[in-house]
């Protein structure tokens, strides 16, 4: 959908829906007074489109997206898809948390948009730019229905997410495996869980996310673990990723992708925020670090990732036995 010339305005407190204009279409905002919802607004609007196409430009491995929320209740200081909610003049910090877009039609116009004639059946990935297994996605169950639609085609799909809630939708995952190739992947950067509370407030913490993997496993799938982000100077250490790579072997994942951290603007005033307040002798390091852009040194990330394929090699990921029937990873994510 285009967000061009659409504004938010304020939010209400109760159940009630707020104050919002969103030009020339119907929406609303909402707030929930339960404790998981807490200084959250949901504004929900009607999408015009629901499948995206990927711009060529980009270097992602699929073309084709569907993203029912824009903003993530998960709140990971890192998130690189913070600077998109600018687009919607929100901010790219406590507003990509707390104001959440929710498209609440998705899943009936991507049943329209899956019969045209000009959709070729191609590959869709989900979770590529913001969580569809957030919090929020408890309340508006939204991913069943989608599901149900891209079972219903035959139309084979990815799932990349930290959401443990994906589990309620097992059976229809499963129900689509039989159809089509369904791929999911699951975000595990660190299992250290004093970390996991500082960078990812929001998230199910990293062994809810194994005990998820596990599950998913030993259900038929083949499951993909994105390890990131990799945290320079906090998670980066030979025994934490250690510790990590071995939790992951022992879940039984089919494979481990690390990803050291990158900072886009957005992203990384919000992060660089954050270290300044829980890590403050680590700002000069990261300032070296990434004096040259988004990326720390090429000779780093080699570094690290050498380090993690070596742990993986030694913990045997992808060595445990899968039901081949039902599973294919045959698109994979960088997240
Ligand atoms: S779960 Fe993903 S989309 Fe959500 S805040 Fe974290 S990194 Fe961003």
């Amino acid at each position: 959908m285009r967000w061009d010339g659409q504004r938010v305005g304020a939010s209400s407190d109760g159940d009630q829906p707020a104050e919002l204009t969103l030009f020339g279409m119907e929406s609303c905002g909402r707030t929930f007074d339960t404790p998981e919802f807490h200084g959250m607004t949901f504004y929900e609007v009607r999408a015009r489109t629901i499948i995206n196409k990927v711009p060529a430009a980009s270097r992602v491995p699929f073309q084709w997206t569907i993203n029912p929320y824009r903003g993530c209740g998960h709140a990971c200081v890192y998130c690189f898809a913070r600077r998109t909610h600018e687009y919607l003049d929100l901010d790219a910090g406590h507003d990509f948390d707390s104001k959440v877009i929710v498209k609440v039609n998705a899943p009936e116009l991507l049943r329209k948009e899956l019969v045209k004639p000009s959709w070729r059946g191609e590959p869709i990935a989900m979770g590529t730019n913001v969580d569809c297994y957030q919090r929020a996605e408890g309340r508006y169950q939204l991913m069943p229905r989608i599901i149900a639609a891209l079972r219903d085609a035959r139309n084979p799909f990815s799932i990349l997410t930290k959401g443990a809630l994906l589990l309620r939708d097992l059976e229809l995952l499963r129900e689509a495996a039989q159809v089509t190739d369904v791929a999911l992947s699951v975000s595990i950067g660190s299992v250290d869980a004093e970390l996991w509370r500082e960078v990812e407030p929001g998230t199910p913490s990293p062994q809810a996310r194994l005990r998820m993997c596990r599950t998913l496993a030993d259900a038929g799938f083949s499951v993909s673990v994105l390890m990131a982000p990799i945290l320079p100077f906090l998670s980066d250490g030979p025994e934490r990723l250690e510790e990590t790579v071995r939790a992951i072997a022992e879940a039984g994942a089919a494979s481990v992708t690390p990803i050291v951290l990158h900072l886009r603007p957005g992203a990384r005033e919000w992060y660089l925020a954050w270290l300044a307040r829980l890590h403050p002798e680590l700002v000069p390091r990261y300032q070296s670090l990434y004096s040259g852009g988004s990326y720390p040194p090429r000779a780093y990330q080699q570094r690290v990732c050498a380090m993690v394929r070596d742990l993986t090699e030694r913990h045997g990921v992808g060595t445990q036995r899968h039901n081949p029937r039902n599973m294919a990873h045959r698109y994979p994510l960088t997240g």
